[in-house]
């Protein structure tokens, strides 16, 4: 609308234009018509100059008079005047109808023409003056010009012709001209004006688009649609700063008002979905999931990637912890469900970390801070699940990180050492060999178990540094002991991302050691084979070629465990002790074992049964078959110099298929 309005301000301002161009090409016409007028009359009526010369009275004879009469008819001339030198007319002849009114005193001139008085004497210093006037149609033309011409004879002005001429036929001529080519172009204006507003328009449109592309893709992820780490981190801040503070000793959101809650949402094992369907797929379900998460979420929720397979949460109207729960819940279903991919469906399970605003942090960093600490419980607790951040965690969290700290110190100043517990024949209680199993004594803490160590090595990449060094001191005592006695190292999965070096470094630690390889046995376990399998296969198979044993540690406690074993060829399967501890109590344990064994020969690995503590356990576990026993009955991990190896003498005879 604007537009046009402006379009249509700038069409009058050039129409009003227009008028004055037309006026003054007017003027130009008339002036140049009227000097050749007035030297025609001169021509024709000589007798004018000369008169006036002689200063006689004027009076023009009849010929002269009717050729001026026919000349007006032709020129549109209704009256000539004649003034003397001293600027007092001297003769006045009405060519047409004569007007009642003096010529000098009409209406509206046009522009501001000079008096007359001042045109004549301007006329008798040599200057041609001429004005057009509007007359009123009756005694005037509508337009007329009058012009006081000069009378020279001899080089001398000696009088002045006025000439009045109708030009109101001209006016409408030109005027009408100017209108149309003025018209004309205003359209073309006009039109190309439109098209130039519209293409600007588009333009503006598009550059609009493209910057509020540019504004979504600054603030949001591109794969999952969802807020992304420095925008979701701001609305955080953001949703903080608004909380008011609670009383010190508030376990619930404040009071006043609706609160605020955190919660970081992981995809268990993506890593697996990641190798397993290959990346695409990956990015496929990263989407799938969002999009879930996004959907259970209220109005005021917001989503946000922190990257990789992680997200957040920042639920807002929150009345308790009930709430938060509830939404937990809601994502871990949501997100359990399977996901269509290309061609397959995986199937995923997320951990949820929470913790709320105010009661357990106060600003977005602190909350951060917390709701990782509550994903990492969730995780370690079994995944899967959803976990609320708990002051302790950050006692816990500060252990673990001192821990992993002191740990690095004791790998580097020979702090750790090695017990080995023996491994005993199922059959004739014969020594096979020992597990070696890591000891760390903390110099404060006192003992730490290797339950709590080995994922800490695993998660800081220390494990690399520590399994070498298990591998090296393992074959080198071991080399100290009876000829038939192997040793049994754990492997854990952080080992085997670079397989070829792992390989070299189990032979460099054998042959340093002079020990052959069959007295080596590496244990490994299930979760090992989730991970980029055919990379880990191809390693096992690898080691297997050296002349190591492959033994299955803690079989039965995966999820996937007889797929495991369909996939590697192991030397040795050893059941998980909650089996060997179910035994004798529940009936269903003794069938277990039983299918066990009879799996493991039938693919001919050896049986290896773990936590043996009782009688009754070891002859139930030798009844059902199994060729190797372990566990604090038949000896408990001892550091090297305490072996006694007095068992290694006898022979542990081949079990009967
Ligand atoms: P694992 O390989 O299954 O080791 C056997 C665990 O069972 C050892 O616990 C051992 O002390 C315990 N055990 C043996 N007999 C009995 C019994 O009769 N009853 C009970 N209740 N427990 C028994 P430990 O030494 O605490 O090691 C725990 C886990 O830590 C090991 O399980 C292994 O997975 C890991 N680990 C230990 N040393 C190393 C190592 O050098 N490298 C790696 N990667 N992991 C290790
Ligand atoms: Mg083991
Ligand atoms: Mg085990």
């Amino acid at each position: 609308m604007l537009w046009v309005g402006a379009a249509l301000l700038a069409l009058m301002a050039m129409l009003l234009g227009i008028d004055r161009l037309a006026r003054a090409h007017l003027q130009v016409e008339a002036t140049r018509t009227t000097v050749e007028l007035a030297q025609h009359l001169q021509h024709i009526a000589p007798e004018l100059a000369t008169g006036l010369q002689a200063d006689l009275p004027l009076a023009l004879p009849a010929p002269t008079q009717r050729l001026l009469e026919s000349l007006a008819g032709m020129a549109g001339m209704f009256r000539l005047q004649v003034y003397g030198a001293d600027g007092h007319p001297v003769l006045r002849a009405d060519l047409v109808p004569a007007p009642a009114a003096s010529p000098d005193a009409p209406a509206a001139d046009v522009g501001s023409p000079p008096p007359a008085a001042t045109a004549i004497a301007q006329a008798l210093a040599g200057q041609t003056r001429l004005a057009i006037r509007q007359g009123n149609g009756l005694t005037l033309p509508l337009v007329y010009s009058q012009a006081f011409v000069p009378i020279a004879l001899e080089g001398r002005t000696v009088g002045v012709l006025g000439i009045s001429l109708d030009q109101t036929e001209r006016d409408e001529l030109i005027s009408a001209s100017f209108r149309t080519a003025a018209l004309l172009s205003a359209g073309a204006l006009l039109a190309s004006f439109a098209l130039g507003v519209a293409l600007w328009r588009r333009r503006m449109q598009a550059e609009q688009a493209q910057l509020s592309r540019l504004h979504y893709l600054a603030e949001h992820d591109s794969l999952t649609a969802a807020l992304n780490l420095p925008m979701f981190r701001e609305q955080l801040r953001l949703a903080c700063a608004q909380q008011p503070a609670p009383p010190a000793d508030a376990t619930e959101p404040a009071a006043s008002g609706p609160g605020v809650a955190l919660l970081v949402v992981d995809i268990d094992q993506f890593k697996h979905i990641n190798e397993h369907h290959g990346q695409a797929a990956g990015d496929q379900l990263l989407a799938q999931a969002a999009e879930r998460m996004h959907n259970t979420l209220r109005g005021a929720d917001l989503l946000g990637r922190l990257g990789g397979d992680r997200f957040a949460v920042l639920q807002t109207g929150v009345a308790g912890s009930a709430d938060v729960k509830a939404l937990a819940a809601r994502l871990l279903a949501a997100l359990a469900q399977p996901y269509p991919l290309d061609g397959a469906v995986a199937q995923a399970t997320a951990s949820v970390g929470a913790a709320l605003c105010g009661t357990d942090g106060r600003d977005a960093d602190s909350l951060m801070q917390h709701a990782e600490l509550a994903l990492q419980r969730a995780r370690r607790d079994g995944r899967g699940r959803y976990g609320f951040y708990d002051p302790a965690m950050d006692a816990l969290a500060q252990r673990r990180r001192q821990l992993t700290l002191d740990l690095a110190q004791a790998l580097e100043h020979d702090g750790l050492q090695l017990h080995y517990q023996p491994l005993v024949c199922g059959r004739s209680g014969a020594l096979q060999g020992y597990e070696a199993l890591a000891r760390w004594q903390h110099p404060v803490h006192g003992p730490v178990s290797p339950g709590e160590f080995i994922p800490l090595a695993e998660e800081s990449g220390l494990i690399r540094a520590l399994g070498r060094w298990v591998l090296h001191t393992a074959c080198r005592e071991a080399a100290g002991w009876p000829a038939g006695l192997s040793v049994a190292v754990n492997l854990s999965a952080a080992q085997f991302t670079d397989g070829d070096a792992l390989v070299a470094e189990i032979r460099q630690a054998m042959q340093a050691a002079r020990i052959p390889p069959a007295r080596l046995q590496l244990e490994i376990t299930e979760s090992l084979l989730m991970n980029d399998t055919d990379q880990v296969l191809q390693t096992l198979g690898a080691l297997q070629g050296l002349g190591v044993k492959i033994g299955m540690d803690d079989f039965g406690t995966g999820y996937s465990s007889l797929a495991t074993l369909w996939r590697f060829p192991f030397d040795k399967l050893k059941i998980d002790r909650a089996f060997t501890q179910g035994l004798a109590r529940d009936g269903k344990a003794d069938l277990i074992v039983q299918s066990i064994v009879s799996l493991g020969h039938a693919l001919g690995m050896r049986v290896n049964a773990e936590g043996v503590e009782t009688e009754a356990q070891r002859r139930a576990l030798q009844a059902l078959g199994c060729d190797e026993l372990q566990g604090f009955l038949l000896g408990r991990p001892q550091p090297v110099g305490k072996l006694a190896h007095e068992a290694s003498a006898q022979t542990c005879p081949e079990a009967v298929t």
